[in-house]
């Protein structure tokens, strides 16, 4: 085996790839941790090269020593068919929130399996990997004689290992088209709901909540940990299991990395967080771990602290490069917050779950939120000028025809509140999540079918209002003769252009004259700023 500067690792970016090897969903997200993994492998003294999965499925690349993979569960099949692609015979890992179905994984051919942050394993992977003995290295699975073996360990990566790796910067260029996509910033790891669904768990035994009461009044240590060993969060969520504990990445380095992004052209970065609001809540009650969704409240100074510094980069000032957040608990929405995000965040969206619109059902998937909480959030972040767009999921444990027509009407009086989309899923079971085990939904059953119509006219709606209205659009190819795809900014459907110019690259102003599923037709106007 190679050793140090001599070794030469391929890093596949799999993340909502699907089973086509092609994005089918999220066409325009360019993710955080691919990148973060090629800027610790080179921190760690490796040559590393980023790839995304369509482009190292046709391209083939060789000279590689080392295959790193990542993906989520819907991945599996993208994530099997690199490996084959770069073919046996040296070292390959996976990761990414597929590690959860680890089984499948190194059934497929993977030498090893990277469980939850980078930070925790890598440092000691590339050691191990001149000696060809994982042994050693924590939160890594692998087989040994037909036995898995695995290391994973609790807890989760404290300063001074978190945030001692910065991304890569550079390899944003990997990504087809980047300089329009959704660019991602690691700002907060990890999430503070240590909330637990109260509905039963399957696997890998049947248990059900004792109500002791931990995990919601008791000490933020003790939160970390029920003593029925149920996951912590929202019953279909992995999110505080595998990257535990909210934690705020610091200003400076969030700073640095767009304005390396920015150089680099990119119009379009969105704060990655599982709730924005969590920023420097953490801070608070450092050094206990942030275990509580609900209190201490956000934490003004720090979000004002980020938000102005990023707001003064001039290029985001200016207006030319958009920055936008990911995700509100809406427990810690009040009327402050959302006038500071309204400040910065104006015109830009924010996703708020809902999933279910039933109070008791609510409580019980341990949301940390209330229904009434939610609606209250959509109404005030659409009064500070932002754009809600609002989660459902059908086929949820405990649904009923109860909890199907409460969220309806949930869903109705937040669309006339101004949610801007209301965005329905399907319920999948995850491995690892307090969910695993109860089947998925058909789409085919009655109360699925209930919602999907209900959410499709909703959705038929918000489109129409687009209808005659001006939209900035990156454009970034060739659509078919005379028409062009792009991406609209700061963040909308997928856009077709038509025009006798060539708009490719520029960023143009055009008027929606069509709405489609999947897209709107537009006509050119102009050229943007
Ligand atoms: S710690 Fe476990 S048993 Fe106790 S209330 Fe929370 S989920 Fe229930």
């Amino acid at each position: 085996m190679l050793w140090g500067a001599e070794l030469k690792v391929a890093v596949v970016d799999c993340l909502a790839f699907g089973s086509l090897g092609r994005r089918v969903s999220s066409v325009d997200v360019v993710g955080t941790g691919p990148r973060l993994v090629i800027g610790m492998l080179k921190r760690l003294g490796l040559e590393a090269k980023l790839f995304e999965c369509d482009a190292a499925l046709s391209a083939s690349p060789k000279d590689f020593d080392v295959l790193m993979v990542s993906g989520m569960s819907s991945d599996l099949e993208s994530m099997g068919a690199v490996l084959k692609r770069f073919g046996g015979g040296m070292p390959s890992f996976a990761g990414g929130p597929a590690c959860v179905d680890y089984e499948e994984l190194l059934e497929r051919g993977f030498t090893a399996v990277v469980w939850g942050e980078a930070e925790i394993s890598l440092p000691k992977l590339v050691e191990a990997l001149s000696r060809g003995d994982f042994r050693g290295v924590p939160n890594l699975v692998f087989k040994e004689e037909d036995r898995i073996v695995s290391n994973v360990v609790s807890g989760y990566a404290r300063e001074p290992v978190l945030w001692s790796f910065e991304p890569d910067v550079e390899s944003v260029k990997s990504y087809k088209y980047y300089w329009a996509r959704r660019v991602y910033v690691e700002v907060v790891r990890g999430c503070s709901n240590f909330y637990r669904t109260t509905l039963p768990v399957l696997l890998p035994k049947s248990v059900e909540c004792s109500r002791c009461g931990i995990c919601r009044h008791g000490e933020l240590e003790s939160r970390l940990a029920c003593p029925l060993g149920i996951p912590p969060g929202c019953g279909y969520c992995l999110v505080p299991r595998l990257y535990g504990p909210a934690r705020s990445r610091p200003v400076d380095q969030i700073v640095r990395e767009i304005e390396g992004l920015v150089e680099l052209g990119v119009v379009r970065v969105v704060l990655s967080a599982p709730d924005i609001l969590d920023y420097g809540r953490d801070w608070l009650v450092k050094p206990r771990p942030l275990t509580d969704p609900r209190s201490p409240p956000a934490n003004i100074d720090a979000l004002e602290d980020i938000l102005s510094s990023i707001f003064s980069i001039p290029e985001v000032e200016r207006g030319r490069v958009h920055v936008m957040v990911e995700n509100v608990k809406p427990c810690l929405v009040t009327e402050e917050v959302a006038r500071l995000l309204g400040r910065y965040l104006r015109g830009t969206t924010v996703n708020v779950g809902l999933e279910t619109g039933d109070e008791e059902h609510h409580a019980s998937l341990g949301r940390p939120s209330t229904v009434e909480e939610v609606v209250r959030a959509v109404k005030l972040l659409r009064e500070s000028g932002l754009r809600p767009y609002v989660y459902a999921i059908y086929g949820l444990p405990g649904e009923s025809w109860r909890t199907v027509r409460r969220t309806i009407k949930v869903l109705r009086r937040v669309f006339k509140l101004g949610a801007e989309r209301v965005i329905l899923y399907k319920f999948k079971p995850l491995r690892g999540s307090a969910f695993e085990g109860y089947p998925s939904p058909s789409g085919r059953d009655p109360r699925a079918r209930a919602l999907k119509n209900f959410a499709n006219s909703l959705e038929v709606s918000s489109k129409r209002k687009l209808l005659g209205k001006t939209i900035r659009v990156a454009v970034v190819d060739l659509y078919r003769e005379n028409a062009y795809i792009g991406y609209t900014l700061p963040h909308g459907p997928v856009a077709i252009i038509v025009s006798n110019d060539d708009i490719r690259g520029r960023v143009v102003d055009a008027v929606v004259r069509e709405v489609r599923r999947r897209e709107v037709i537009c006509s050119y106007m102009r050229s943007g700023a």
